[in-house]
């Protein structure tokens, strides 16, 4: 499978959904991948939009199935994995793909297709992210151990990735996202 294909990978907490919804409002021609998980729904999301939400038995088929590009345990617990036949239908369809999903799979999906745009995510610094962490308030105090150690090991694979991209403002963030994947600006004051 060739095509525009971009991954979006970072540590917990740096932003990565509300920065790839941003980014999704400001180039709606984008496609964004919806993933499998076996973690069960945080109170504000829903099926189909911001995961499938499945049973570890129906994980299982799909990957038996090969229906998935890839997948990972995630902070050492739940599965995730990047459903196949929407990315590749979305690339047939000469739709520009965003993957937003964690170090292992970015590791996957960049030794299966060479040719993906990588970009990871990183926070202004490790405070800035312990406090979005714990501000978010979505985890125990068990996940978020979890969580931070995940994210030291993320953060130190950064230069494996072609772009680095610190989350600092929000808008700065999608804008230099813009340049980066070559997108024409939609917005009135930024058009050219
Ligand atoms: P959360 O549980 O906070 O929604 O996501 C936890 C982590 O899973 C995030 O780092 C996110 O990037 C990653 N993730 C989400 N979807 C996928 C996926 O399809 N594959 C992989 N490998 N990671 C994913």
């Amino acid at each position: 499978m060739t095509g525009d294909i971009t991954v979006i990978s970072g540590p917990t907490a740096v932003g990565k959904g509300t920065v790839v919804s941003a980014l999704r409002r400001r180039c709606p021609e984008l496609w964004v991948s919806v993933s499998a998980t076996t973690r069960a729904p945080r109170p504000n999301e829903r099926h189909g939009r911001d995961y499938l939400f499945v049973s570890d038995a129906e994980f299982d088929d799909l990957i038996a199935r090969d229906g998935l590009l890839e997948w990972a345990v995630v902070h050492g617990k739940h599965r995730y994995g990047t459903p196949r036949r929407p990315v590749e239908e979305a690339v047939a369809a000469g739709r520009r793909v965003i993957l937003e999903i964690d170090l292992q799979g970015a590791r996957q999906v960049r030794s299966k297709l060479p040719g993906v745009r990588s970009i990871f995510l990183q926070p202004p610094s490790w405070e800035v992210l312990v406090e979005r962490l714990v501000g978010r308030g979505t985890e125990s105090d068990e996940g978020r151990a979890r969580r931070l150690a995940t994210a030291r090991v993320e953060l130190a694979a950064a230069s494996e990735f072609d772009h680095i991209v610190v989350n600092e403002d929000l808008e700065q963030t999608v804008e230099e996202l813009v340049g980066l994947l070559g997108l024409a600006s939609t917005s009135s004051e930024g058009s050219s």
